[in-house]
């Protein structure tokens, strides 16, 4: 099976990078000249998270420069968070220019929401993109899974989990991913996969086809499985 990384901050060097996983690794703007001579195998979202969007102009005008480059798979993470960083007023602007950027360029976003669901919703109705627009570190209740599903929401999970609303998200609108958490990506498979009700071969096959849809340029990690890897070792 193909372990997919949707959304993290960290990667090791390449030499002691765990080979059985292909990330999205997130960087900001500025950084991404030196990461993307750094880590050869992994693919990159950039943009600027809600809590730093404050006087963010050189980093947007940069990430306006960069974002074409083919490495880059997805805009963000950024989006709005009512808890933490400036106001909406800072927020929502550049969060906005982060969407217009998505449509031109035809790139994916990656949305970082904290009880800002209703704000989020209706800049999605007002914006109506064409791109997909992908939810991680999800774990919302159902009430509000089904209102995101209803617009069209995809979802990225972690290692922290809403069970009864991962029992309502079709498997084709479900990615994994460790953001800056200490589980590993195959425990996060493991526990996602359960909370479907799949095992978690049938289930990487599944989030593996939604990168390949959603993300054709992404290199597929070096297949792991289990016996052939143990007998390696
Ligand atoms: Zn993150």
């Amino acid at each position: 099976m193909e372990f997919y990384d949707l959304h993290t901050h960290q990667i090791f060097l390449e030499e002691n990078d765990d080979p059985y996983h292909s990330c999205i690794f997130d960087v900001y703007p500025l950084e991404f000249e030196v990461a993307k001579d750094s880590y050869h195998r992994h693919a990159f979202s950039c943009g600027i998270h809600p809590w730093y969007s404050e006087d963010s102009d050189t980093q947007m005008a940069y990430l306006n420069e960069i974002a074409s480059n083919p490495r880059i798979v997805a805009i963000g993470e950024t989006g709005l968070d009512k808890l933490k960083g400036p106001s909406f007023e800072v927020q929502i602007p550049v969060f906005k220019k982060h969407i217009e950027l998505s449509e031109k360029l035809g790139k994916p976003v990656i949305i970082h929401c904290v009880k800002a669901w209703e704000e989020l919703i209706q800049i999605r109705k007002e914006t109506k993109p064409t791109r997909p627009w992908i939810i991680h570190g999800y774990r919302g209740k159902p009430e509000l899974t089904r209102r995101l599903l209803h617009e069209g929401f995809l979802f990225s999970i972690g290692d922290q989990i809403n069970v009864d609303s991962m029992q309502l998200i079709p498997v084709d609108a479900l990615f994994c991913e460790t953001d800056e958490d200490e589980m590993s990506i195959r425990e996060v498979y493991r526990q996602t996969s359960q909370a479907v009700n799949m095992d978690i071969e049938e289930f990487a096959d599944c989030v593996a086809a939604n990168i390949r849809r959603i993300f054709p340029t992404v290199h597929p990690p070096k297949p792991f499985y289990p016996k052939e890897v143990e007998e390696e070792s």
